[in-house]
């Protein structure tokens, strides 16, 4: 069996509690408007171009993105940072991309994670099978949980996918024991309205003691050049990124309501 990646980051600070070596497998279910990683997508491995110095030019190269790994190889390569782990508190993020959207190599791979002793992050879009998260539950220790949007309709337009199927498995999580990270991306214009803040509140209520943090991650245009690169429409152009007053306005109303919340993650 074998997982298709695209990126293996080291040292991350974001991705859960500690120090993080967080995996990002190809392949997503949403096709979100601001994705930032929207070479992870498809599942398949893919051919991008990429610019590299040749003396003083810069010339095109063809390269290949998503790497076959096998669980034992992929294990291997995450003993590696173990000792960073250790001594933080951290561990392993499981990302992507939507890393249950590889249920078969990641049902593997997760019980000898446990196995070892490593603390795993899942960090889901919630779009996938039930049964799937169900199955992933008694390997994962916390859960980043996107939740992009409220409106059922609007959550279809930006994200391609339904916002009931998210909130059924978020409900799924919380219900059976695990610890939940809720992440929102904030984009005002798309789903900034008090409005939508108010529904994020009445659905996040009934979980509440299940959610350790809310994470606003407020939408920046750094993966704009990403989406020319790789010849891709950005649907994003001319939506203005949050100023740091909206931001925290509505990173207020989840404090005011009692939770922990952080700004980028
Ligand atoms: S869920 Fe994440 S990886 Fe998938 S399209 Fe949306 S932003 Fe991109």
């Amino acid at each position: 069996m074998e997982g298709i990646i695209f990126d293996i980051k080291r040292f991350a600070l974001h991705d859960g509690p500690g120090i993080r070596t967080t995996v990002f497998f190809k392949g997503c279910p949403m096709r979100c408007w601001w994705c930032h990683n929207p070479e992870g997508i498809d599942p398949e491995s893919t051919l991008i171009n990429k610019e590299v110095a040749m003396g003083e030019k810069r010339i095109t190269v063809k390269q290949e993105l998503g790497k076959a790994y096998t669980v034992e190889a992929l294990v291997q390569e995450l003993e590696k940072d173990r000792v960073f782990m250790d001594e933080s508190n951290g561990g392993i993020t499981l990302s992507g991309g939507e890393p249950l959207l590889q249920h078969e190599f990641i049902m593997e791979l997760l019980p000898i994670l446990k196995q070892r002793g490593f603390h795993v992050t899942i960090d889901t879009c919630g779009y996938v099978n039930s049964v799937v998260m169900a199955a992933s539950m008694p390997f994962a220790d916390l859960y980043l949980f996107d939740i992009k949007h409220m409106n059922e309709s609007e959550h279809l337009k930006y994200t391609g996918a339904m916002l009931s199927t998210v909130l059924k498995n978020l409900r799924l999580v919380a219900d059976s024991g695990g610890r939940i990270r809720v992440r929102i991306p904030y984009i005002p214009s798309i789903n900034g309205t008090d409005e939508i803040a108010v529904k994020y509140l009445s659905t996040l209520q009934p979980i509440a003691t299940a959610v350790d943090a809310v994470d606003i991650l407020p939408y920046h245009k750094i993966a704009a050049n990403k989406y020319v690169r790789f010849n891709m429409e950005n649907k994003m152009d001319g939506i203005a990124e949050p100023d740091e007053e909206q931001t925290n306005a509505f990173a207020e109303v989840f404090r005011n309501a009692g939770y922990k919340v952080t700004i980028g993650g």
